[in-house]
C-alpha cells in the first residue's frame, strides 16, 4: 500500500530522511560587486540586466530559485501602462495623473511616471529575450482587441490600447537566461538577513548585505558600491496557515518583508506603511482564476444564474450595455479606463471599468438571480473566448498547470462548458473577482497595500547607496510592468552611482554581530519553538492589534507584544536545519515590519478612505489637515516622522513637471 501520511510512515519505522545537502554552518563567502540586487524576482532580474548592460559587476541574492521565483515567476498575461506603444491613445502624463488622482496622492509620482514612460520599451526588451508579446501566429486575426499591423493584442479598453495581452508564461526563464548571458552572478537559495552600512551606522551609506544559504547554512557577506532592494512584499505577516492557503494564495509566501525590515533597520525612510487592504490575496478564497468571475483575466465574461438568466453589464454611469463589444470600450465622454491590478485600491469614476450591475447582491437577495452563478464563455465571440481561456488563462501567473492544464485534461471545454462561481453570501458578489472575494477573509486579516520605501527621481531611498525596485518595496508602485520598469531604471541608476562611488568599507564588527545573530537559533536547546509557531504568533498579534480597526491602545499593546515575542519566543526559537534557520530569520523581519506598520499607524491620527485606514479613536475620514504623507524612519533607533506633501516630487528642488524630472534623472 502506498503510504502518504507522514506519521504513519514514521510509525512503521520508515527511516528519517537525511538532510540532502552538505551542512556548512559558519563558512563565510565574501562576494564583491558594483551593484548588488537583493531579491531576484521580476524587478530584481530587470535591475540586474540593466546594471550589467552598463558594464558593471552585478550580483543577485535570491532566497528561492531565480529562474521561477517571486509573484511573477509563474507568468503574466496583462502588461499595463504601455502608454508609448504605437497604438496607445494615452500619454504617460495622462496615465500618471489618472493613477495619482485615483489614489488621492497616496502613490509614488516618480515610480508611476517611470512606469508609464518605460513600460512599452521594457516589454520590447522582454520580446527580444523570447517572450511572445504579439499574435505572431495570427490565431486572433480580425479580433476587436488586435491591431492588424503590429499584431499587438489589447485588454480592457480596446479604444485606448495601453494594456497589452502577453504570452508571459516563460518570462522568468527568459530573464534568467539574459542575466546569465550578461554574466550576472546569481546566488540562489540565499536569504538576505541584513544591510551593511559605513561604520555600521544607521542612516549611513549602504555598502553591502549579509545572507544565509538555506540549504547549506553558509554565511554570505556581499560588499557592494550600490544595493537594490527588490524583495517583494510581506506575504506571511497577517496570516500563517499554509494548509489553508496552499495554492489559493496570490501573494508570495516566500516574501516575508525582509527588504522592508533591513531597510528600516538601516535608517531608510518609508511612506504609507499604515495603508493596508483586506487580505483577499492570502488564500481564503479559491485558487487564482479557477472560478467563474468577470475580473482581470476574465474581464467581459458573461455571467448567468442557475436558470440561465444573464446578469447585465453596465457602464460607469450604470447604463446597461447591450453588446459584448461595449464591455471593452470607454463610456460616452470617458477619456480612458485604467484597468485593475495596478496596485491602487481606489479609482476616480472617470477611469473605472465597465462592470456587472453594481447592485447584484441586492438583486440576488430579492430572488431576481438564483445562485449558483456561472461564467458562460460560450456566449462570447469565439476569439474573445479563446483569448480568455487558452491565451490569458495559461499565461497568467499560477494558471498554466493548475487551471488550464488540469481543467482541460479533466474535460473542460470553454466552447461548451460553463465555469461555476463560488457560492457565497450575496454581498460576496459586490466585487467581480469572485474567487478572491473579500467576504472569504475575516476583516482583521490584512495585507500591505502600497507602503514602502520613499524614493526620489533616481529611485534611490533616503540612504546613500540604497535603491528600491518592484511592486511592494517602492511605496505606491505596483503591477508586473511596474516591477519591470522600476527594476530596469533602478539598475541603471545604481550602476551610474557605482561607477563613480568610492570603495565600500565593510564594518567587520557589524558583520560579526550579524553572523552571531543569524546562527543563534542553531545553538538553542530544542525546547524552543520553531519558525512556524513563531510566524503564527506574529500573525495573530497583527490580526488582533493591527487589523482593520485599531486605536492608540491596541497599537501600543501590539508593539509591546511584538517586543516581547522578539525577546522571549524568538530569542529562544530553534532551527534544526538551514531551511528552518532561514525561515526563523524571516520571522525576525516580520516582527520588524509589524513594528514599522504599527508605528506608522500611530503617527496618523485620522482615518482615511484612501488608505483603508480606520482609527477608532480618530474616526473622521480624511480631515484636510491629514492629507499628506508621513515619512517614517529610524534615527539612533528612535522613530522619526515628518510631513511631506503629496506633490513633493514636483516641488523644489524637483522640477515642476513629470517630464522635466524624468529627463533630468532617467540616465538615458
Ligand atoms: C498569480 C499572479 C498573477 C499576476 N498577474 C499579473 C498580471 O497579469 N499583470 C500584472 O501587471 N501583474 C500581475 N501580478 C503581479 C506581479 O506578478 C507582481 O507585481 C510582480 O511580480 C512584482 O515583482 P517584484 O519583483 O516586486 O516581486 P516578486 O516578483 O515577488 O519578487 C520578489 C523576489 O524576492 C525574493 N526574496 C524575498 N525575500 C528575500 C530575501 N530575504 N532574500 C533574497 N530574496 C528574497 C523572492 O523569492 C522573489 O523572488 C500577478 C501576481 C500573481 C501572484
Amino acid at each position: 500500500m502506498e503510504m502518504t501520511i507522514w506519521h504513519e510512515y514514521v510509525k512503521r519505522g520508515g527511516p528519517l530522511p537525511e538532510w540532502p545537502y552538505p551542512i556548512r554552518y559558519g563558512e563565510v563567502n565574501e562576494i564583491t560587486a558594483d551593484v548588488l540586487v537583493l531579491g531576484g524576482g521580476i524587478a530584481g532580474c530587470h535591475a540586474a540586466i540593466s546594471a550589467a548592460k552598463k558594464g558593471v559587476k552585478v550580483a543577485v541574492a535570491e532566497a528561492a530559485m531565480t529562474k521561477r521565483s517571486g509573484m511573477g515567476g509563474s507568468g503574466v498575461d496583462h502588461w499595463h501602462a504601455a502608454c508609448t506603444n504605437p497604438c496607445s491613445n494615452v500619454t504617460p502624463e495622462d496615465y500618471t495623473r489618472a493613477v495619482f488622482d485615483s489614489a488621492h496622492g497616496y502613490v509614488s509620482g516618480p515610480a508611476r511616471y517611470i512606469i508609464a514612460k518605460e513600460s512599452w520599451d521594457t516589454l520590447l526588451d522582454c520580446e527580444k529575450m523570447g517572450v511572445q508579446i504579439r499574435d505572431v501566429n495570427d490565431e486572433f486575426k480580425g479580433a476587436d482587441f488586435r491591431d492588424e499591423e503590429t499584431k499587438l493584442m489589447f485588454a480592457y479598453d480596446y479604444k485606448n490600447r495601453h494594456i497589452i495581452r502577453v504570452w508571459g508564461h516563460n518570462i522568468k526563464p527568459c530573464l534568467y537566461n539574459e542575466m546569465n548571458r550578461l554574466g550576472v552572478q546569481i546566488f540562489d537559495r540565499v536569504t538576505v538577513t541584513s544591510l551593511l552600512t559605513m561604520g555600521g551606522k544607521q542612516g549611513a551609506r549602504v555598502v553591502g548585505a549579509t545572507g544565509v544559504n538555506t540549504r547549506t547554512g553558509e554565511f554570505f557577506v556581499f560588499k557592494s558600491k550600490a544595493t537594490i532592494i527588490s524583495t517583494g512584499g510581506a506575504g506571511r505577516l497577517w496570516v500563517f496557515a499554509p494548509e489553508i492557503i496552499g495554492p489559493g494564495a496570490m501573494s508570495d509566501l516566500n516574501s516575508a518583508g525582509v527588504g522592508h525590515a533591513i531597510g528600516w533597520k538601516a535608517g531608510a525612510e518609508f511612506a504609507c506603511m499604515e495603508k493596508t487592504g483586506h487580505g483577499r490575496l492570502s488564500g481564503f478564497g479559491y485558487a487564482p482564476y479557477s472560478m467563474g468571475n468577470t475580473s482581470n483575466t476574465y474581464h467581459g465574461s458573461p455571467i448567468v444564474d442557475a436558470n440561465g438568466k444573464e446578469v447585465p453589464w453596465v457602464d460607469i454611469e450604470g447604463r446597461e450595455l447591450k453588446t459584448v463589444q461595449e464591455r471593452f470600450l470607454p463610456s460616452p465622454g470617458q477619456k480612458f479606463q485604467l484597468g485593475i491590478g495596478i496596485g491602487i485600491s481606489s479609482y476616480l469614476k472617470e477611469y473605472l471599468l465597465n462592470d456587472l450591475i453594481r447592485d447584484l447582491p441586492e438583486r440576488i437577495r430579492k430572488g431576481e438571480f438564483t445562485l449558483p452563478l456561472y461564467a458562460d464563455l460560450t456566449r462570447l465571440p469565439a476569439l474573445e473566448r479563446r483569448a480568455i481561456f487558452g491565451m490569458m488563462v495559461a499565461n497568467e501567473g499560477k494558471t498554466r498547470i493548475p487551471i488550464y492544464d488540469t481543467f482541460t485534461k479533466a474535460g473542460f471545454d470553454p466552447d461548451r462548458d460553463m465555469l461555476q462561481a463560488p457560492v457565497m453570501p450575496p454581498e460576496g458578489y459586490a466585487m467581480s473577482n469572485f474567487w478572491s472575494a473579500s467576504i472569504n477573509t475575516p476583516s482583521h486579516i490584512r495585507s500591505l497595500a502600497g507602503g514602502g520605501f520613499l524614493v526620489d527621481w533616481d529611485l534611490r531611498t533616503s540612504v546613500e547607496g540604497l535603491y528600491a525596485a518592484g511592486g511592494a518595496p517602492i511605496f505606491g508602485s505596483g503591477c508586473h510592468a511596474g516591477a519591470s520598469t522600476t527594476g530596469k531604471y533602478a539598475g541603471r541608476k545604481a550602476a551610474d552611482y557605482a561607477m563613480t562611488a568610492s570603495e565600500p568599507g565593510i564594518d567587520r564588527k557589524q558583520v560579526e554581530a550579524e553572523k552571531t545573530r543569524a546562527y543563534a537559533p542553531l545553538k538553542q536547546s530544542q525546547g524552543g519553538i520553531g519558525w512556524k509557531e513563531l510566524n503564527a504568533a506574529i500573525a495573530r498579534v497583527m490580526q488582533d492589534y493591527c487589523g482593520k480597526y485599531k486605536n492608540e491602545i491596541t497599537l501600543n499593546l501590539g508593539l509591546r507584544l511584538l517586543k516581547e515575542i522578539r525577546e522571549t519566543e524568538a530569542a529562544t526559537a530553534c532551527a534544526a536545519n538551514p531551511h528552518e534557520l532561514g525561515r526563523l530569520l524571516e520571522c525576525s523581519s516580520l516582527i520588524m515590519v509589524g513594528e514599522l506598520i504599527m508605528q506608522a499607524s500611530l503617527a496618523r491620527k485620522a482615518s482615511s478612505v484612501y488608505l483603508d485606514f480606520h482609527r477608532l479613536d480618530y474616526p473622521e475620514m480624511d480631515p484636510p489637515e491629514w492629507e499628506k504623507l508621513l515619512p517614517i524612519r529610524l534615527e539612533d533607533n528612535e522613530v522619526k516622522v515628518r510631513e511631506l506633501s503629496f506633490n513633493h516630487h514636483l516641488e523644489a528642488p524637483c522640477s515642476p513637471t513629470y517630464e522635466e524630472n524624468y529627463q533630468l534623472h532617467c540616465g538615458l
